[in-house]
């Protein structure tokens, strides 16, 4: 399903072209400049706001671009720090950006602070066994200016909680696109949006904090390989076997490990960098030996770091998250045999932090609501 909005999104637009398009309306190019620092070095929310543009050239704008995108329906907190953000596009589509505020310490484990994780498409089309946003299936791909307006909304809510002055570049140290979709089958869109996130004119983002996360679409990890920028790669494997990782990811079935693997290994020469192989840990489905000594060849082959995950329950799905003995035994097993390896106690349990849980508890909400006015 194609959504076509009435205006274009702003923040769909490169320095190019907005250029082109203040020359098609005989505007001075220097223009391009002014709107693109009221967008993202002022984050300005309206067109009144650009106050060195002259009226005319904003009321223009106002008739042909739209500077809101998505509406923020409502963010929630967590109790660990995590916080979602539920955003409504256009054409009432929902979708999650999800901000991760804590540091995460321990021994082993991620310390990242203030990463977000921005969604690709509303839905998704490939099923992974685990994951709730494929539960309802694909609905349609985000335009590069959803995708870019997920952290003008983090930005803009940042501005409104801290004392800090506007002007200043967003506080958060690392981007993921690992929220509701794949963000390989949307390249078109996903690869302009990662370009205005980087550019110095957007929200200047070093290219090294921005982590792409695939199921594994084989081409796309190619084509992102030949690419000039240093973006980081994730790619959620879950099963270190062909065997167990059908059962939990479809996607394998088209792109087998036997054509992944050389795949993430030519990203990996391309970029000169640790590619992370993200490993849901399911209780007696990849949590066993035999899965730890084939993640352990895979991971060494690769030079890859790994990231274990312990399953996170979703509604209606089965499954079981092993016990701490039993995830500390793999871990162990692989950093034993020298694999850089982390784990995750995934945050965000009591937010439905999961991929698109969120989402569909509101929709179910939704739904239920409306088939109670009826
Ligand atoms: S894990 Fe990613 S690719 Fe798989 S179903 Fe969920 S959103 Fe889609």
């Amino acid at each position: 399903m194609k959504f076509v909005p009435k205006k274009k999104p702003i923040y769909g637009e490169s320095k190019d072209s907005l250029e082109a398009y203040l020359a098609e309306i005989k505007q001075p190019k220097f223009r391009a400049k002014q709107i693109l620092d009221w967008l993202y070095k002022k984050r300005a929310f309206s067109w009144d706001e650009m106050t060195n543009l002259p009226q005319a050239l904003r009321e223009k704008l106002s008739e042909e671009f739209e500077i809101t995108p998505s509406k923020r329906i409502f963010d929630k907190a967590s109790a660990d720090n995590t916080e979602k953000l539920l955003l409504e596009l256009g054409d009432g589509s929902l979708i999650e950006t999800v901000v991760i505020r804590a540091p995460q310490t321990g021994v082993g484990q991620e310390n990242s602070r203030k990463t977000i994780c921005i969604s690709t498409q509303v839905g998704c089309a490939y099923g992974c066994k685990f994951c709730a946003s494929g539960l309802a299936g694909w609905k349609r791909d985000l335009s590069t200016g959803e995708i870019v307006s997920q952290l003008i909304q983090v930005c803009h809510l940042e501005d409104s909680t801290t004392q800090r002055a506007k002007e200043e570049i967003a506080s958060f140290d690392n981007i993921v696109v690992m929220g509701m979709g794949e963000p390989m089958a949307n390249y078109k869109n996903l690869l302009p949006a990662l370009r205005i996130l980087n550019a110095d004119w957007g929200l200047n983002f070093g290219a090294r904090r921005i982590t792409v996360s695939t199921s594994g679409l084989v081409p796309r990890i190619i084509e992102l390989a030949n690419e000039p920028e240093q973006f980081r790669l994730a790619i959620s494997l879950h099963g270190a076997t062909n065997e167990v990782r059908n059962q939990i990811m479809p996607v394998n079935k088209h792109y087998p490990l036997e054509e992944l693997i050389p795949a993430i290994k030519k990203y990996t020469e391309a970029k000169s960098r640790m590619v992370t192989l993200e490993f849901i840990l399911i209780e007696e489905i990849n949590d066993t030996l035999d899965q730890s000594e084939k993640l352990i060849d895979i991971a060494l082959d690769l030079g890859a770091h790994v990231n274990l995950i312990p399953y996170n329950k979703v509604e209606g799905l089965e499954w079981k998250r092993p016990s701490i003995t039993r995830q500390d035994v793999f871990y162990n097993a692989l950093k034993k045999a020298g694999v850089s390896v982390t784990i995750r106690r995934e945050k965000g349990h009591d937010i439905a932090a999961a991929c698109g849980q969120l989402k569909l508890k509101t929709e179910k909400a939704q739904a239920e609501a409306e088939g109670a006015a009826v």
